[in-house]
């Protein structure tokens, strides 16, 4: 678990018999949202066997080896804060997710491609003010014209979004599974500004 945290995450908690652990930073909000901070157990068991987290709730489950038994943690909290990447990288997940998964022309979020709102026969570069997630019909029906000769209009102004801000639109997509021991810790703050 040294190195990057934030690519070894379960992806499909409900598929998984394995008790994935939610990771929070030291500050007790999740290490990420999108895709939800998620260990499988063996991971989280170390991670506590090596003193680096504490753990915060369990499952009632419990494994043992030749000398310890240990109940599965369900939720760990990291002892070391991790800073939050501040930067946000250009890639097409992080800009599907700044764009919630919907169309920036009709708002279907079926058959998602990528559409240069300038079009590159136009000049328009590859950028996150000139790239928006379209769906496959829109995209045809823009083709390379621009938004005026198409007659179309984007649902909003595309821009570079903050660290945080595509961390808030990540808590929209919960996984389809959730511990109930973790609801507390992936909604409170949210409770608060509400
Ligand atoms: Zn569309």
């Amino acid at each position: 678990m040294d190195g990057d945290f934030r690519s070894t995450f379960v992806r499909e908690p409900g598929s998984l018999k394995h008790h994935p652990a939610l990771v929070l930073n030291a500050d007790y909000r999740p290490l990420s949202y999108y895709p939800l901070s998620l260990w499988p157990w063996q991971e989280a068991v170390k991670a506590a066997f090596l003193d680096r987290v504490d753990i915060v709730a369990e499952y009632d489950q419990v494994v043992r080896s030749p000398s310890h038994e240990i109940r599965i943690p369900s939720v760990v909290v990291l002892k070391d804060y991790v800073k939050p990447q501040k930067r946000v990288a250009f890639t097409r997940f992080n800009l599907f997710l700044r764009d919630e998964f919907s169309c920036q022309y009709c708002g279907s979020r079926g058959d998602l491609t990528f559409d240069h709102v300038v079009p590159r026969a136009r000049g328009g570069v590859t950028s996150w003010e000139n790239v928006v997630a379209a769906c496959a019909r829109c995209n045809l029906h823009k083709g390379s014209k621009s938004l005026r000769q198409a007659g179309m209009a984007l649902r909003k102004t595309p821009k570079r979004p903050g660290a945080e801000e595509l961390r808030n639109t990540g808590r929209k997509f919960p996984p389809n599974y959730l511990h109930e021991s973790w609801i507390d810790f992936l909604y409170w703050d949210a409770e608060l500004e509400a």
